[in-house]
């Protein structure tokens, strides 16, 4: 031993002298411990000494502590005398309050030995039935409960257990034993074996034990105690265990308890049973006993499955006493722990016993039910409410989901990144087009694509959903599907899309174009065929199929939303490009615009030609030709805007993507020319594709995302600025006219500098002048900025001098800082969050989370907080926002109001999450 572990185990031992408590007793209504106190006796001790406490009939027992756990190891792997001494005490306080015997050959004691640490581990560490029984002590339980078969069977199952766990003989090697003894008697269950035969077995088990041992099995119960206790310290640090902690993020110096606790058997004959239940369905939510049991059985046949348990509404009629009694006892679980409980119980000769308890898990839907109704029920407050719902469980109540029943029966073909949740089926779709015709004769459509791009939306449009080869969780086609509200899984390396043959293969399925496949957007995985979806009631309210008040689920929706803006400090906008989205983004609460792209504007089929005419023109008087027929077209798209947000500010973002967005693809127009020249086309047609493909080839960028797009375009070409600038403010001053008001903020892209935003808001203050003397209106506007590159955040101060508000581009500010192309870095990503390397003795992952779903707050963050720091040093009541994708993602908004910003923008179908998600951060806030 070296110098320091002496002294430490010196430490160790002077400590426990100190007559510290680390033992808890409970039984007969009384506890040392308490439900409060998970550190100390891990989940499953304080529920079992709350319990008692509150009179519910629970087998007494003791927990040893989770501190001798530590002790344990710091003490060679031996738990210290004095503890030891105290162990001893406490069983026998057990004997006394239970009248029995530990190895009594009348009646003896029997005793469980579970772990149960802090947080629930499910089936990690060990545990150990049936504890106390030897030769001798086998004929009085034999002889008690009137039953020797069963105590043959105890034996036996106890020896297996001790045997495999504690004496680490191999579980094979008992297994074959019994295998070949109910092979010898012609048996095929278990339960078939009779007396002699559980003898016999008993008899060469010992024998294995003895061979793989060189020793007895311990007959000396005390000695069994001690041995099992151990074990289950150890089993703290199996490699299982430690695995399980290491995903969760639990710390491994938390140690686990030790639960003694007398044995009470659901397997003593026909009046016996055990089960286990949750005091309200956990799938929908009711308000109604759901629980299942077993009669004769131990608890693991109920959750082996290998018998079907029976509804608990059966053991009304078998046994209404104890049904009676199970029912009150969940009622008093619940009140008293105020929350839904999933319990186990254990009916022994006709008494009822719970063995268990816990907050039960449970569906998106059932937590927002049963927190809504604990509400009503005035069992917590809405605060509390608000904190359990999480913002996951919510979102539950807007998508539709299959049908869980059916889905079992349909072949999973691939998988990938799940981008927009949700349910869909339709047939397939390999092209914007088809997906169009297809949907227009009445069918569902899923577009398939290699990726999407923003010609693709008339597509989408008509899709149920989207499923890509290519991408991230912030390429287009995720962003567009959320924006939509459409199901959408991209990345789906697997897929090869053969546009030609019009297919697509998936591993070795091949998929025609019109076959059916369902996507769960949920899982990001994809089926073959047509699985039935239901459709989210909440969607139907709000699209007006279904009356608020006949839609359960609706009210619990909105209601728990209401709760949620009395407490969030942020304002919640949305990102959107048309009337129609905006208006589906009102519904669900949202206070603004944060973010309207134009650029989606200028796909639509009448306007790409006006677009393409503008970026090929050669003179800017040419270019201001084609720009004057989009304006009023852009005009008409503002004031939609504006009359659909009432009165809300409207954030409207100047031209942003580069140019080459909006021509044909480079090689497609070689290809077409070529043909044009082959057959004999028309010479002027030619000559046309060809000054096409001259200015496409004058525009090809290696790197267009670092490119030519953004306040660039608008600051080399003023024209489109100018156009778009004066569309807003005209829309704006017609819109005012018609009684509305309207709160026009202009955005400029991917500024880095104050002179670009300068350039840009001379330009837009001009033409705003000139609507305003126009019209004779007085409309206040505000221009502002986005924040999405490194060098905006730390000049912000210097920005913030033109700048009126600052909106955060989380997407390109992510892309900027890591270097990480938005379009491409799906692949690293995945590899980056499966990679682990060893830091400070701990194995982490290179990336926990993707930066793109939740913003790196080490490093993008420290760019935000430093962007709204500098900037409000200059313009201290600097609006602040964020308008990336991450305004929608849950972690990331408790970040934004952390760092104090005025509020977050998301795609409509996610301002519901954004509403809770800010309440959930204030309460955080002030809990701190
Ligand atoms: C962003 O970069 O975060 C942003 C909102 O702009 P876009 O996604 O259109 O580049
Ligand atoms: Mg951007």
């Amino acid at each position: 031993m070296t110098r320091s572990k002496q002294k430490n185990s010196r430490k160790v031992i002077a400590r426990n002298q100190k007559g510290k408590k680390y033992i808890y007793f409970f039984g007969n209504g009384k506890a040392d411990g308490h439900g409060k106190m998970k550190d100390i006796l891990g989940g499953k001790g304080a529920g079992l000494a709350e319990m008692t406490r509150i009179g519910i009939p629970v087998p007494p027992g003791f927990t040893i502590s989770t501190e001798v756990c530590r002790i344990f190891y710091e003490n060679k792997k031996q738990i210290p005398i004095n503890i030891v001494k105290s162990i001893d005490e406490n069983l026998g306080r057990l004997e006394k309050i239970t009248g029995k015997k530990f190895g009594d050959s009348a009646d003896p004691l029997l005793v469980s030995v579970r772990s149960g640490s802090k947080f629930s581990m499910p089936g990690m560490m060990d545990t150990i039935l049936n504890l106390g029984l030897n030769d001798r002590s086998i004929e009085g339980v034999g002889k008690k409960t009137g039953n020797p078969r069963f105590a043959w069977d105890a034996y036996r199952r106890f020896i297996q257990m001790f045997g495999s766990v504690v004496l680490r003989v191999g579980k094979g090697e008992f297994e074959k034993i019994l295998e070949d003894i109910k092979h010898s008697y012609g048996v095929k269950q278990d339960v078939d074996l009779g007396i002699e035969a559980l003898k016999e077995t008993v008899v060469k088990y010992k024998e294995l034990v003895k061979e793989k041992t060189r020793d007895n099995f311990p007959q000396d119960p005390v000695t069994q105690l001690y041995k099992a206790i151990n074990a289950v310290f150890l089993s703290w640090n199996n490699p299982r265990a430690a695995f399980y902690r290491k995903q969760y993020g639990i710390p491994d110096d938390l140690g686990t308890a030790v639960n003694i606790q007398a044995m009470v058997f659901g397997n003593m004959g026909e009046n016996s049973g055990t089960g286990v239940g949750f005091t309200r369905d956990p799938a929908t939510g009711e308000k109604t006993l759901y629980a299942e049991y077993l009669m004769n059985a131990q608890g693991e046949d109920v959750v082996a499955g290998i018998r079907t348990p029976k509804q608990i509404y059966e053991l009304e009629r078998e046994m209404p006493a104890v049904y009676k009694e199970l029912a009150r006892t969940a009622k008093t679980l619940e009140k008293h722990f105020r929350d839904m409980q999933d319990f186990e119980f254990t009916i022994e000769e006709g008494k009822l016993y719970l063995l268990q308890t816990r907050s039960g898990k449970r569906t998106g839907i059932a937590s927002g039910k049963v927190a809504y109704d604990m509400v009503k029920e005035r069992l917590i407050t809405k605060e509390e409410a608000l904190l359990r719902v999480e913002p996951e469980h919510l979102e539950q109540f807007l998508f539709p989901i299959f049908n869980p029943v059916e889905k079992k029966n349909f072949k999973q073909i691939t998988k990938g990144l799940a981008a927009s949740p949700g349910a869909a089926a339709g047939r397939v779709a390999l092209s914007a087009e088809a997906a169009v015709d297809m949907s227009k004769k009445g069918d569902r459509v899923i577009l398939v694509r290699k990726e999407t791009s923003p010609d693709d939306i008339h597509g989408m449009a008509a899709s149920q959903g989207v499923l890509t080869a290519r991408g991230g969780r912030t390429s287009h086609a995720a962003v567009v599907g959320r924006q939509m509200g459409k199901v959408c899984i991209v990345g789906s390396e697997e897929i090869v899309v053969d546009e030609e043959n019009r297919s697509f293969r998936a591993g070795n399925v091949n998929v025609k174009e019109g076959d059916y496949i369902s996507i769960d957007g949920f899982e990001g995985k994809v089926y073959l065929g047509d699985i039935p979806v239901f459709p989210s009631e909440v969607i139907q309210v709000i699209e007006g199929r279904l009356k608020p008040e006949e839609s359960e689920k609706y009210i619990i929706f909105s209601t728990i939303l209401s709760w949620a803006d009395k407490v969030r400090r942020l304002g919640i906008r949305t990102n959107a490009d048309i009337p129609t989205d905006a208006k589906v983004a009102v519904k669900f609460g949202a206070e603004g615009i944060g973010l309207c792209r134009t650029e989606h504007m200028f796909f639509a089929e009448d306007r790409i030609p006006l677009m393409q005419g503008m970026i090929l023109a050669k003179t800017t008087k040419e270019r201001e030709e084609f720009l004057d027929k989009l304006l009023p077209m852009q005009k008409e798209d503002f004031k939609g805007l504006f009359r659909e947000m009432n009165g809300y500010p409207v954030t409207i973002r100047l031209l942003d993507p580069p140019l080459h967005e909006f021509l044909p693809r480079r090689e497609e127009l070689m290809v077409e020319i070529r043909e044009l020249e082959l057959g004999g086309g028309d010479p002027q047609l030619i000559e046309e594709r060809r000054r096409l493909l001259a200015r496409v080839e004058e525009l090809h960028e290696f790197n267009p995302m670092l490119g030519f797009r953004g306040c660039r375009l608008g600051i080399l070409m003023p024209e489109i600025s100018r156009m778009q600038a004066q569309a807003i403010m005209e829309a704006a001053c017609e819109i005012a006219d018609e009684g509305v008001k309207v709160i026009p903020e202009i955005m400029v892209p991917l500024v880095g500098m104050l002179t670009e935003i300068k350039a840009q808001k001379d330009i837009i203050a001009e033409e705003a002048e000139k609507a305003i003397s126009r019209y004779g209106k007085n409309i206040k506007y505000y221009v502002g900025t986005m924040i999405e590159v490194p060098r905006a955040t730390i000049t912000a101060d210097e920005i913030a001098k033109e700048a009126e508000f600052f909106s955060f581009g989380t997407n390109d500010l992510t892309q900027t800082t890591f270097a990480f192309s938005r379009d491409d870095a799906g692949k690293f990503i995945r590899a980056y969050l499966g990679t682990k390397v060893t830091l400070n003795g701990k194995q982490v992952y290179i990336l926990e989370k993707d930066p793109f779903s939740t913003i790196d707050i080490e490093g993008v963050g420290e760019f935000m907080r430093i962007a709204i720091e500098k900037g409000r040093k200059t313009r201290p009541n600097l609006k602040v926002g964020i308008c990336g994708e991450h305004g929608g993602d849950p972690d990331s908004i408790e970040f934004c109001h952390n760092i104090g910003m005025n509020y977050v923008s998301c795609s409509p179908y996610r301002v519901p999450i954004a509403r809770l998600s800010a309440a959930r951060a204030s309460l955080k806030g002030r809990s701190l």
